[in-house]
Formats: structure tokens, C-alpha cells, sequence
């Protein structure tokens, strides 16, 4: 279930119930984002209406901050559980590599990303990571093609806000891609 919050449809059900979704969503190939709300992206949301505008088209709205969770609450809505997006990142990757999931990695430093790949396969050996490129790209297009061409079932994006809304919100239709999902720093948290 979700609740509406200033217009912005939160998730309130657990990670069982999210993964669930998240599943069948990738079997019947239907397109969804995931964002992780915190305090900061609360308050750039009230700063920024086209930033806001984006953010409410978004899917999957999950509580990641515990100020999330306490306005839910101030709205009289119970979170069942909270949602992080860097727990929620790892559960998805458990959950892909018992389904061979195809997931693709974008953002952070080179060195970053190349850590978070390596790590990926060491624990997750089944899971299979079609493409990897770091955040400081040039050409937009060709990142475009790469993923494209790799079809993944997971794009995750990991430049911080509001580079990787942006960038999904201006690419989602034209990416071959079925689970969208903003990572902000959670590659450097990963990669230890
Ligand atoms: N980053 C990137 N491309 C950019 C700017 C930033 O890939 O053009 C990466 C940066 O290397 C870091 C992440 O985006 O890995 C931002 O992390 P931060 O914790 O600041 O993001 P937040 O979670 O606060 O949105």
C-alpha cells in the first residue's frame, strides 16, 4: 500500500512486499523507479518544484530516512517497515543472483565502481553484472547504447541527487531497462 504525503505516494509495506513487487514486475517486463527518501531529498523537494515534479512520478518512493518515517507517521500512516536503499540495493542483488538476474551498474568514481563490481561477483557469483560504467561520463548517448544493448532487469544509478533523477527521468522511456533504480553513494558504502 502507499500513502499519499504532499502528493508524493510513499511505500509502507516491508521488503518481503517490495522484492515481491520488484519480482513480478521484472518477469511481466513493467517499467518501475525506486527512490530513497531522506531528509535532504525532502527538503531539495520543497526547494525545487521541478525537482518535485520528478520525484512524484517516481514508482516506488521508499521510506529510507527515519524523519520519512516519523511524517508518515504525523500523517497518521504506519510504515510497516523501513526501507533503506542501501539494504533494499543488497537484497536485490540476493535476490538476482538466486534469479540470475541481468542488473547493469552507472555512477560513482572509476575505482568505485570497479570495487563494487568485484565485490558483486565475489558474493553473488550467479548474478549476472552486463555493464559497468562509472558517473563521469561524457557522452550521455553512448552510455544510452551501452545499456541498451546489455538489457539489464536492474539499472542501478549511483551519481546522487538530483544528477540521477535527472538522469532517469530524462532517459526512462528510451532505456532498455526494466527496475530503475537511484543509489546515491551507497557504491562507495559497498566498496567499503
Ligand atoms: N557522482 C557521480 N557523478 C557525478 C557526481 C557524483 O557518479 O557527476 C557519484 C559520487 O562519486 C558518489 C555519489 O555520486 O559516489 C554521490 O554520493 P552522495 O552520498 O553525495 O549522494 P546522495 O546519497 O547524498 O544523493
Amino acid at each position: 500500500m502507499k500513502k499519499d504525503i504532499s502528493g508524493l505516494d510513499i511505500y509502507t509495506d516491508t521488503y518481503e512486499d517490495i522484492i515481491g513487487e520488484i519480482t513480478s514486475c521484472i518477469e511481466s517486463k513493467q517499467k518501475r523507479q525506486i527512490c530513497a527518501l531522506n531528509v535532504y531529498k525532502m527538503a531539495y523537494i520543497y526547494k525545487s518544484s521541478d525537482f518535485y515534479e520528478k520525484i512524484r512520478k517516481i514508482e516506488l518512493l521508499i521510506a529510507d530516512g527515519v524523519s520519512i518515517v516519523l511524517l508518515c507517521a504525523m500523517y497518521g500512516y504506519r510504515v510497516k517497515e523501513r526501507i533503506t536503499g542501501v539494504a533494499l540495493f543488497e537484497k536485490l542483488l540476493e535476490k538476482g543472483d538466486a534469479g540470475k538476474w541481468k542488473v547493469f551498474l552507472l555512477g560513482a568514481k572509476p575505482a568505485v565502481i570497479q570495487e563494487t563490481q568485484r565485490r558483486i561477483h565475489e558474493s553473488f557469483p550467479n548474478l549476472n553484472v552486463v555493464g559497468c560504467i562509472d558517473g563521469y561520463f561524457k557522452d550521455e548517448n553512448s552510455v544510452i547504447n551501452e545499456i541498451n544493448e546489455a538489457k539489464p532487469d536492474i539499472l542501478f544509478v549511483a551519481m546522487g541527487s538530483p544528477i540521477q533523477e535527472d538522469f532517469l527521468d530524462k532517459n526512462r522511456t528510451n532505456l532498455n531497462a526494466t527496475i530503475f533504480m537511484g543509489l546515491g553513494g551507497t557504491f562507495d558504502v559497498f566498496s567499503g
